[in-house]
């Protein structure tokens, strides 16, 4: 037992893993207390798009914490939330016209639920079945995990969560089966679907193409069934476009943004939403009003560094830069195709992943915290899925860091 108090998350303290302490952050890299350099290859859990500890970012969090710190949100508004609203406003699609905020990926997508069966309600047809992707994951909250895949994470919370209609995931070649299902359950009107766009995160990296999600867009449409894009782990240019829908020319009704947000820097969320979404709450009656806040709504420090990360989108070449990273990613696949023990090689834009040796698949096969240590040991923060390795570095990584986490990932494979 180590003398801090801290309980971690996704973490067995009884394995007695070493926890180091991180002193400094920077671009592509964290500094450890004990004199280390660690290439952070999964951007601190998917969170960090230009650079641990952005100048502009962090010079935006500085100057609103000279000002202001947590205002109710409920009945009130700062210069700071404003300006985030505008800025996602111009920057996305424009049928999604209203913003509201929240504090993390899960409750966005716990306010995208609700939007969506408050919506429902409110058109005097009520409708509540949520249609899901197998494989899925949207959180670690009640309706979050509701959502998504069971499984190890969250047998013991079961009895907790709603049931839901699950279809297959888009397999390559498969896909015509997943649009059968999902038109079958549109038929019975369900509330929504809720969809990770392209590629399906903490399930395992799995990509499915364009076109299936294209067509699950449009059978959500034919069936007035509402269109949620969970695009926590996929927005702000992960898969090469600002959005993953881009790349398959879909709009959803609810959008759910977090991550990347603050370009990785502080927590904040949205859940953007159309307008007739926003109208069906519209009211002069109490009652109709959508129920939902938490203390921390808006937080104007967040709210500044995500007015920072909009400002770079605009005024930056970040979708440059992301391209160069698909590159790089993708010439080091390429090289590790063909080496044995290496299998299903894919990438998405700046997401690269491979599986390591045959039939560890599961989330706690022991390959996993092998895996962990062999990497931590190059000075390497890579944290594999079960035998699955991603590799979802910042976009400002350098060459040289990028060839050493693909350089372990291949010796990796020998023993995997
Ligand atoms: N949705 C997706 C697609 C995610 O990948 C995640 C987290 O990885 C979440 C939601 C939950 O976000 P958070 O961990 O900020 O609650």
């Amino acid at each position: 037992m180590s003398d801090s108090a801290i309980w971690h998350p996704f973490t067995q303290h009884g394995l007695g893993e070493p926890i180091p302490e991180v002193v400094r952050a920077e671009g592509a890299v964290l500094h450890t207390a004990d004199g280390r350099r660690i290439v952070d290859a999964i951007s601190s859990w998917w969170v960090t798009t230009h650079g641990h500890c952005h100048p502009a970012i962090m010079a935006a969090i500085r100057e609103a914490a000279g000002q202001l710190d947590q205002i109710i949100f409920a009945g009130w508004t700062h210069a700071p939330a404003e300006a985030v609203a505008a800025g996602l406003r111009a920057l996305m699609p424009p049928v999604l016209t209203r913003v509201f905020f929240s504090d993390s990926g899960s409750t966005s997508v716990e306010v995208a639920l609700k939007m969506a069966l408050g919506y429902w309600r409110n058109r005097d047809e009520p409708r509540h079945r949520i249609v899901v992707m197998a494989h899925s994951y949207h959180g670690d909250t009640i309706g979050a995990m509701s959502v998504g895949a069971r499984g190890v994470f969250n047998q013991a919370y079961s009895p907790l969560l709603f049931d839901v209609a699950t279809i297959p995931f888009p397999a390559a070649g498969a896909e015509q089966e997943t649009l059968d299902v999902l038109e079958a359950f549109c038929r019975e009107k369900p509330a929504a679907l809720i969809v990770e766009p392209l590629v399906l995160g903490a399930g395992g990296m799995l990509v499915y193409s364009a076109r299936a999600l294209a067509e699950m867009r449009s059978i959500c449409s034919r069936y007035g069934v509402l269109f949620i894009a969970d695009e926590v782990m996929t927005g702000w240019g992960r898969t090469g476009t600002l959005l993953a829908c881009e790349q398959a020319s879909v709009v959803p009704d609810i959008l759910c943004l977090s991550k990347g947000l603050t370009g990785g820097a502080v927590p904040l969320a949205v859940t953007m939403a159309t307008e007739p979404i926003y109208a069906a709450h519209y009211a002069d009656d109490r009652a109709r009003m959508f129920f939902h806040s938490s203390s921390y709504t808006a937080n104007p420090i967040a709210c500044a560094a995500a007015a920072a990360n909009i400002a770079i989108w605009r005024e930056e070449p970040v979708l440059g830069r992301v391209a160069a990273l698909a590159r790089a990613q993708a010439v080091r696949l390429e090289r590790l195709a063909g080496v044995p023990g290496v299998h299903n090689a894919r990438t998405l834009g700046t997401i690269a992943a491979v599986e390591l040796g045959v039939g560890e698949g599961a989330y706690l096969s022991a390959l996993g915290p092998r895996l962990l240590r062999f990497f931590a040991d190059r000075g390497l923060l890579l944290r594999p899925l079960g035998n699955t390795v991603y590799v979802m570095p910042p976009y400002c990584i350098g060459d040289a860091d990028l060839d050493a986490v693909w350089d372990a990932i291949g010796e990796a494979a020998r023993f995997a």
